[in-house]
């Protein structure tokens, strides 16, 4: 265990941190969880807080989400979908956000779990920036939410209530979230929608932002190696549905043996890179080398869209 006492697991997320950046994994991993606290030192707990914030693109993708979710839950109970419910709860979000996060309250949040935006708290957006980012925030949310009526859920629909098979996501009240163990470690992987059909498992995500096939191909490999380990699923061929929303596109992404071999020796890499600033490379007792030791960001403009930035900002500006 690590001296913050947690486990050392790993998800796709996770990896994808990593690779933009190793300290910005410190940062979140190993000195949030120990900002607990008015006691806490204050530097973890100004790591615990900016770990709240989130960008515009990944708050609209959660807007998206409630949305297609919230609909989806209707059509099983047999409800019409109407595109000014999905619209208003995807809307009610960004404004439950927005509000917290202009206002500066998402800081003192009780419960510590209301999110800013990283715009807002670095001033990256001057007033007329700010508008066009709220139009064209609104504009892919729509896009997206017609796009999945239209194109996605007519096939949905026709998905018998019975070859469902249920995901515990965050917030589902389906108990712990999905994941599984591999080797030893625990990965989590919570796809956005399964189904049986056909004598296979349909792994089925959808996206708001821009298509990156490579990149969201192997997040589907992860979920197929989660169908793989999933004793209800496991002997079921799989099959992956990327949908681009915004964009009215959907790509298949075939996950067969030769595919999920590929992603197994993947997550080893990207395990053995993230064990490398553990002492003694060794992710069981997970015990993080000092943060000094943990990698800036190779890339200078992985920082400017960093929710830790003021965090790295003296030592970034003493390397520049
Ligand atoms: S500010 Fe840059 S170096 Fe620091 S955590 Fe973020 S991406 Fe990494």
């Amino acid at each position: 265990m690590s001296n913050t006492g947690l486990e050392f697991s790993w998800s796709f997320s996770a990896a994808m941190e990593f690779e933009a950046c190793p300290r910005r994994r410190y940062w979140a991993r190993y000195a949030a969880p120990l900002g607990r606290g008015a006691e806490a030192p204050t530097l973890y707990r100004r790591a615990r807080q900016l770990n709240r914030l989130q960008s515009l693109a990944a708050c609209l993708g959660t807007a998206v989400d409630r949305a297609v979710t919230g609909w989806i839950a209707a059509g099983r109970r047999g409800e019409t979908l109407v595109y000014e419910e999905g619209y208003g709860r995807a809307a009610a979000h960004l404004n439950q956000v927005w509000r917290a996060s202009k206002s500066g309250a998402w800081r003192d949040s009780p419960s510590g779990r209301d999110a800013g935006l990283c715009e807002h708290y670095y001033g990256r957006w001057d007033p007329a920036a700010e508008q066009a980012a709220v139009a064209e925030g609104k504009r892919r949310v729509e896009a997206c939410l017609r796009d999945f009526l239209a194109r996605v859920w007519p096939g949905l629909a026709a998905v018998p209530a019975a070859a469902e098979v249920p995901v515990a996501a965050m917030g589902s009240g389906r108990g712990p979230l999905e994941q599984f163990m591999y080797q030893g470690l625990r990965i989590y992987a919570i796809p956005d929608y399964v189904y049986r059909g056909g004598g296979e498992v349909v792994i089925v995500d959808w996206k708001s932002g821009g298509p990156r096939p490579e990149e969201h191909a192997r997040q589907l490999g992860v979920y197929g190696l989660w169908a793989r380990h999933r004793p209800d699923l496991a002997e079921l061929p799989a099959r992956g549905v990327l949908e681009y929303l915004a964009h009215g596109k959907q790509i298949a992404v075939p996950l067969g043996a030769d595919v999920l071999a590929g992603i197994e020796a993947w997550i080893e890499e990207s395990v053995a890179g993230m064990a490398a600033y553990l002492e003694e490379g060794d992710w069981r007792r997970n015990r993080p080398v000092p943060r000094e030791e943990w990698d800036l960001a190779a890339d200078p403009d992985v920082c400017g869209g960093c929710r830790f930035y003021e965090l790295c900002r003296p030592e970034l500006e003493r390397n520049a």
